[in-house]
């Protein structure tokens, strides 16, 4: 007989987990372990779903690293008791945490598939029952007793996105991910297509949790018209370890002096510079054009077509072992979690 397949589900908080309140009509939080009045539909799984609750519910705004720990601990503690976890998640920042999660959770052979809703549960044209139940659905599937997506992945509105490749670019749309550089992991319709070729494969080593993060970056998005005074804030805060600055097209930036050795000196103090793009999609390529040929020459590295969220969890992630600037650098420019495309 075949064994029933365990879920863990856990919910953080966000939109999804709320309802209205009859007296006030405001959105709060419901008790989790009254989810199949929400759902009734849960019970005809054929799973055995666990639930828990993080407390307190957070709205996703406010998480940082030592909520990510804490979710990764959550899931170690829990890895061998269950075949694949959902993480129900406010929409904000999803992106982040999720891309975290890849990082933090090394040798991942089971499936953490984070989804939420733009409308609560509560609400009748709502989201989110479907987003739930079908990534129930997708952490149940099985293939040659494997699971078909042993990685962490978001699931919205019909399409299933390596984590690490998503963004949320739509605030109120249904649709509101999108995977701009890497192709879906699978599409859900009447059926559920899975793109196999697209998915990483399990490598059957043992779960190694990360629980060191270093949230000594920073982001400088540039702008035509930046002032000096800013540039040299972001990039001399102290003890910053590295600072992704987000450059116009494939990668470039203003040539005007004053820039260049802000840089330079960034640089010097063993800041580490990644270049990532403005644009939603495509790569950076330092050296095509002239304004980025010179950010390479000093030592600024490409992010090449990692999101800015996936690059800042990497960072943290990287930061936090101690490595040497070569080191780094090195791994920087490697493809750890299938975070950008390998160049
Ligand atoms: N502000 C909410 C959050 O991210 C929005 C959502 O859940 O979609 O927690």
């Amino acid at each position: 007989m075949e064994e029933e397949i365990r879920l863990l589900i856990i919910y953080t908080g966000g939109t999804i987990g709320m309802i209205q309140d009859p007296q006030t009509g405001t959105l709060k939080p419901f008790n989790f372990e009254k989810i199949n009045e929400q759902i009734p539909e849960l019970s005809r799984f054929n799973y055995q779903l666990d639930f828990h609750s993080f407390d307190p519910l957070i709205d996703s705004s406010n998480t940082n690293p030592e909520y990510w720990i804490q979710l990764a601990s959550l899931i170690e503690q829990h890895y061998e008791s269950y075949d694949g976890f959902v993480v129900l998640h406010g929409s904000d920042t999803m992106s982040y945490t999720a891309s975290a999660m890849s990082f933090m959770l090394e040798n991942l052979n089971k499936p953490v598939i984070f989804t939420g809703s733009q409308l609560p549960l509560g609400v009748l044209r709502t989201d989110g029952k479907e987003n739930f139940i079908t990534a129930i659905e997708l952490a149940a599937a099985r293939e040659d007793d494997l699971p078909v997506v042993p990685e962490v992945c978001i699931y919205f509105e019909n399409h299933l996105m390596r984590a690490n490749r998503t963004l949320k670019y739509n605030a109120e749309n249904f649709n509101a991910f999108i995977s701009p550089n890497y192709p879906l992991l699978a599409e859900v319709g009447v059926y559920v297509k899975f793109e196999k070729q697209y998915i990483l494969k399990p490598n059957f080593k043992k779960l190694k949790v990360h629980k060191k993060l270093d949230n000594r970056v920073g982001i400088l998005k540039l702008f035509p018209g930046i002032r000096p005074e800013l540039v040299h804030a972001v990039l001399s805060v102290p003890d910053q370890r590295a600072v992704i600055l987000e450059t116009f097209g494939a990668g470039n930036a203003t040539t005007e002096e004053w820039f260049l050795n802000e840089l330079k000196q960034a640089v010097a103090r063993e800041v580490l510079l990644v270049n990532v793009t403005q644009c939603m999609a495509g790569t950076v390529e330092q050296g095509k054009y002239d304004t980025s040929f010179l950010m390479k020459q000093m030592g600024v590295i490409s992010g090449y077509d990692c999101t800015t969220e996936a690059v800042l969890a990497k960072l943290m992630f990287l930061l936090g072992q101690n490595l040497s600037m070569e080191q780094l650098k090195k791994r920087m420019n490697i493809s750890l979690r299938g975070e950008m495309s390998v160049v």
